[in-house]
């Protein structure tokens, strides 16, 4: 159901808000985690004038430790979602087990499918049954074809509005970049399937001034949209701190990405 062979044009996910995937471009930012209900109001406005139509951010959040900062829960599902609204946004956030899909799914246009949960399959067939568009991040080591196969579980369960998410694999050397960002898997993944390809350079780089060059790069290479974090006080921010973008920085990112749009 995934590949290209089983249907040729490509898949576009319509939202309240945009047209996902063909020749549409979708750019979507915000915070790492919602924080509070001030911050996450003032950035939906602030990406938004910078050209994004999707607010991002984590109320449930996959920390490696358990006693780091965990998200706000339900609580910044609501911020998230009444921030989105007061500026046109969609809302994508992650939904991380089968239990809290209906009430993730109360406050999202989007189900995002962390990079750690890429093979949780009862996960995958569970937001397949909701039919509600998904963002599948590729696993941390997880192949292109086990990619596909995860859409194929969303997939086979009859919801086709899927995205695939590149944010970088985890590969031997982890001291400058967080991960390796996987630029040739847009072309490829193009090739083999119809669904939408989306570039995260937040967290395959890390750090914040690795950010735009990787986008910029999946942009060339033909990603149908981006997905980046951006925070009012990146070195203040409760979870990745250090590949945040401030607005300001994004504001200049996706000048930069249109110019690169506009080349071909
Ligand atoms: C995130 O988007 O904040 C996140 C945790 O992403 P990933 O699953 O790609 O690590
Ligand atoms: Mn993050």
């Amino acid at each position: 159901l995934s590949s290209r062979a089983f249907k040729s044009d490509d898949t576009i996910i319509k939202t309240a808000h945009n047209e996902i995937g063909g020749n549409n471009f979708t750019v979507m930012a915000g915070p790492c985690s919602v924080e509070n209900e001030e911050m996450i109001h003032r950035l939906a406005a602030e990406v938004k004038a910078a050209g994004a139509t999707v607010l991002r951010g984590g109320a449930f959040k996959p920390r490696t430790s358990p006693y780091d900062f965990q998200g706000l829960g339900v609580n910044g599902l609501k911020y998230l979602r009444e921030a989105a609204d007061e500026n046109g946004l969609d809302v994508i956030t992650e939904v991380m087990s089968v239990a809290e899909i209906e009430s993730v799914g109360q406050y999202t246009d989007i189900f995002q499918i962390g990079a750690r949960n890429m093979q949780n399959y009862e996960l995958l067939k569970a937001v397949g049954r909701t039919h509600k568009p998904v963002a599948l991040k590729r696993g941390l080591s997880a192949t292109i074809d086990e990619l596909l196969n995860a859409a194929e579980y969303i997939a086979s369960e009859g919801n086709f509005n899927i995205m695939l998410v590149e944010r970088g694999i985890r590969s031997f050397d982890g001291t400058y970049t967080r991960n390796v960002l996987d630029v040739g898997a847009v072309p490829v993944l193009h090739k083999l399937t119809h669904f939408p390809v989306i570039i995260d350079p937040s967290h395959a780089a890390g750090h914040a001034d690795l950010v735009a060059p990787l986008a910029y790069a999946g942009v060339a290479a033909g990603a149908q949209g981006l997905l980046i974090e951006v925070h009012q006080d990146p070195a203040r921010a409760l979870s990745d701190a250090a590949q945040q973008l401030t607005p300001a920085q994004f504001t200049k990112l996706v000048d930069h990405v249109n110019k690169i749009r506009a080349i071909d």
